[in-house]
């Protein structure tokens, strides 16, 4: 008989807020895909953005999922207690020579984009211009030496040249071409945090052998950026599956500053675990 691995899921909120129904959703969605399978479930705390987090929505996101009966395997990874994780995974793709500081604020960026004539845009609205990638190294020595604060970016094309091309599988959309022309040159460590989204949640889904990663459609682009990261640094790949993100009365996807909806906001109006599940489309319950 062939043996094969458990599967893992996760749900991984930012504790910058209350949690919504949306995120109630997206939590037990992931246990449910655990559950069928006979798998495992983690919950992860994404709180690398040390001006947004607060320990308070942390306690307050654990507090609302154990409300909901959810049940997740200790310990918790908080992202913010192993920031030495990302610094090994930066080592490796500077010793690839594939990232570079990028000085720009974000209103440059914004003023280089709106001046160019065509823009290039991804998924996500328009992508880095490149600006900094062009710099010589002397030009990049004295910034820093200057003390000129800095991000680094992926260079994708070179990235791209290293890995060939790649494709990822979502269970419910199939086998996805990775388009690295329209990802653009992505934040591996911010100014002021030295890691980011995409790099924190590649590298954890490789250390903790997450082998099902399940998150909102909203997150779908971004999967191209972490199966580009796992070719570089060597990692297992898991299959994928984005759900529908849920939307409010007005059509609009729930979203943190929808008060309302958060899951104690529907605690507090007398609605119990089950009026709360019963909310959700038939994926979560
Ligand atoms: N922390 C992310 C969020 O709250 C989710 C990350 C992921 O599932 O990959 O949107």
């Amino acid at each position: 008989m062939i043996a094969t691995a458990p599967v893992v899921t996760r749900f991984a909120p930012s504790p910058t807020g209350y949690l919504h129904l949306g995120h109630g959703y997206s939590a037990l969605f992931a246990v449910a895909r655990a559950r069928e399978a006979g798998g495992r479930f983690l919950l992860r705390i994404e709180d690398i953005d040390r001006g947004r987090c607060r320990a308070e929505y942390e306690c307050a996101a654990i507090e609302d999922l154990a409300w909901l009966g959810l049940e997740w395997e200790q310990p918790v990874r908080r992202q913010s207690d192993h920031m030495a994780d990302y610094a090994r995974a930066i080592d490796s793709l500077d010793g690839l020579g594939v990232l570079y500081p990028c000085f720009c604020t974000r209103a440059e960026i914004a003023a280089e984009v709106a001046a160019a004539a065509r823009a290039p845009h991804g998924p996500d609205g328009p992508r880095y211009p490149g600006t900094c990638r062009r710099l010589s190294d002397a030009e990049r020595a004295m910034r820093v030496v200057g003390g000129r604060a800095y991000a680094l970016r992926l260079d994708v094309e070179m990235a791209t040249d290293i890995t060939g091309s790649l494709s990822w599988t979502d269970l419910d959309k199939g086998v996805i071409e990775v388009r690295p022309e329209a990802i653009g040159d992505v934040v591996i460590a911010r100014k002021d945090t030295p890691t980011s989204y995409h790099l924190a949640v590649t590298v954890d889904d490789q250390l903790q052998g997450v082998s099902l990663v399940t998150r909102g459609d909203d997150l779908f682009h971004a999967t191209d950026v972490h199966r580009l990261l796992q070719a570089l640094l060597g990692y297992a790949t898991p299959i994928y599956r984005h759900h529908a993100l849920l939307s409010g009365a007005d059509g609009r996807r729930l979203a943190k500053r929808d008060a309302a909806k958060t899951l104690r906001e529907l605690r507090a109006a007398g609605l119990g675990p089950d009026d709360v599940r019963a909310l959700m489309p038939a994926a979560g319950r």
